[in-house]
């Protein structure tokens, strides 16, 4: 099965990676929709809501929140899941839209 977000978690393609751990990673869209957009994904190939385990897709919404506390963005997020083709899902490897318009803010990505 040919899934672009498994080659990023995989390394065969490249992305700007802000954080990951064991559980997920969180990278920049390749396309901002706003002055910061990441996508927070489990390296866990799952397609959507429907089959995603509760611990892990508890962990995405966590990670979201620690996004916020560290860019000091708690009151101007927004998180976004498209849940389905029909709804504009098009990467079938379920991922949470972190997405912000605040300004000045600089984003260090790591070193892969
Ligand atoms: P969806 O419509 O499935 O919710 O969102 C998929 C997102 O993945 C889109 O915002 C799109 O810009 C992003 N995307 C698609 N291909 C790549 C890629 O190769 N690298 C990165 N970093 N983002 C991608
Ligand atoms: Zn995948």
């Amino acid at each position: 099965m040919k899934c672009i977000f498994c080659d990023i978690i995989e390394r065969k393609k490249p992305a700007q990676v802000y954080f990951e751990n064991d559980d997920l990673i969180v990278f920049a869209d390749i396309l901002p929709r706003a002055a910061i957009h990441l996508l927070i994904t489990p390296k866990a190939h799952y397609r959507n809501l429907n089959d995603i385990p509760d611990d892990l897709l508890i962990k995405l919404v966590q990670r979201a929140r620690i996004i916020a506390q560290e860019l000091s963005i708690e009151e101007n997020f927004r998180l976004i899941l498209n849940n389905g083709a029909s709804a504009g899902q098009i990467i079938e490897h379920i991922h949470f839209h972190f997405l912000s318009n605040a300004g000045g803010i600089n984003i260090k990505y790591m070193d892969r």
